[in-house]
């Protein structure tokens, strides 16, 4: 290690007390980036589970390299299908390429307070512990089912889930409820917002960098289109409309990638614009794109008056709906008394997107609540405070008080 790491200021929890601190370990340990199969650590998980008896099934990607794994603990009466809660995660990861690791983030290391690895916070954390709690839920029996569910792809659009979630309603399963572990310092949200992801093309015409009133530059173009963006998310950050529970209380527009142009001594012909909008339940994401058309539109006669075949498409890349859940149902009030805020005015609201928008749309109510915190996520030297871990246990813990027998 180059640096000290910071140390936190929260009262200190010892390692030797977090239960699930091997099975954290070992799934730390699995390099599951989302660009390569996940198999390895879906393989160990339902060799584990398997060991203690437990059904497992999978759905895989087209490839074959990637799977979802679903697992029941059936209820006492022997009930598996109706009623069930749920324990939902990712197993994939962000990459680690090019950021300035201080230690290896596939080997979970605890310095001070803090543990660090890649997945400590997002998300696998959660998903260990949920697997320590196994054993104990087998012999504490259980009132009604409880369904593992990990998926693959989750950081490249909620992909896999998707799959998981169709196989889990053709298979006749209902279940009651959902908690997804996505890192919320362990508050119970109850919503988060919606997100449309778009490219926009822009088609230029090229010519000599020294002639530019004969040719349209792309990357200009393109930048005009950004920069209007970018004052669309301005006005909503300034005029709202704003939901004060959110960490961020407005719906924001966001640039992330623009890939335009090939030498210096060219006017540009294409450059592709890359964005977001990321929506609460008082705007419409489809209000908003209509309005960065009509201008991208305000740009064509322009563009057309120096060359016909010039243009501006746009391609809707991906939705993720956004989802709300009473903050008195039974699954938001299970999880104010497990997380030990019981009041349901602690519910929360967060801007960032989890599979929980998908259980959701498919009728199961859902919680976000999980170790760790969102600013944490996707960094170099991801950590989580060991403090978080043993709320996260104690969490399970209530919860197998609430859905066991003895
Ligand atoms: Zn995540």
């Amino acid at each position: 290690m180059n640096a000290p790491l910071p140390t936190s200021v929260l009262p200190p929890v010892q390692a030797a007390d977090l239960a699930a601190l091997p099975l954290i370990e070992k799934w730390i340990s699995f390099a599951s980036v989302s660009r390569d199969s996940n198999l390895p650590i879906i393989e160990w998980t339902q060799n584990w589970l398997e060991a203690l008896g437990v059904e497992c099934s999978r759905t895989y990607d087209d490839s074959g390299k990637k799977a979802n794994l679903w697992a029941t603990l059936p209820a006492e009466n022997g009930e598996t299908k109706i009623g069930g809660l749920v324990l939902s995660g990712h197993t994939d990861v962000v990459p680690v390429d090019g950021q300035p690791w201080e230690t290896d983030p596939f080997v979970a290391q605890i310095v001070g307070d803090r543990m660090y690895g890649r997945g400590v916070t997002d998300m696998k954390s959660y998903g260990a512990t949920a697997l320590m709690m196994v054993p104990e839920l087998l012999k504490r029996k259980l009132k009604r089912p409880v369904h593992l569910a990990f998926s693959y792809d989750e950081e490249v659009g909620c992909i896999g889930v998707r799959r998981m979630i169709a196989d889990m309603v053709k298979s006749g399963y209902q279940p009651a409820g959902c908690i997804v572990g996505e890192p919320t310092g362990m508050q119970v949200v109850v919503a988060h917002k919606g997100k449309h992801a778009y490219k926009t093309s822009v088609r230029g015409f090229e010519a000599h960098s020294s002639l530019t009133p004969q040719g349209v530059n792309a990357v200009e173009i393109a930048c005009e289109f950004v920069a209007n963006l970018k004052s669309m998310h301005q006005k909503l950050a300034k005029e709202g409309p704003f939901d004060p529970i959110y960490d961020v209380p407005h719906t924001t527009i966001h640039t992330g990638v623009i890939h335009g142009g090939t030498a210096l001594n060219i006017i540009p012909r294409d450059c592709d614009v890359t964005w977001e909008i990321r929506h609460h339940h008082m705007n419409s994401p489809e209000d908003l794109f209509t309005e960065a058309k009509a201008f991208a539109d305000s740009l064509l006669p322009a563009m057309r008056a120096v060359a016909a075949d010039t243009g501006i498409t746009h391609h809707l890349n991906s939705v993720l709906p956004g989802f709300a859940t009473d903050a008195d149902s039974e699954i938001a009030k299970l999880c104010f008394t497990c997380a030990g805020t019981d009041s349901n005015s602690a519910a929360g609201k967060v801007s960032f997107g989890t599979e929980a928008a998908l259980f959701h749309q498919a009728g199961v109510p859902t919680i976000v609540c999980g170790p760790g915190h969102i600013a944490q996520a996707h960094q170099p030297n991801e950590w989580v405070e060991l403090a978080q871990l043993a709320w996260c246990e104690r969490f399970m813990r209530r919860l197998a008080d609430q859905i066991c027998v003895n």
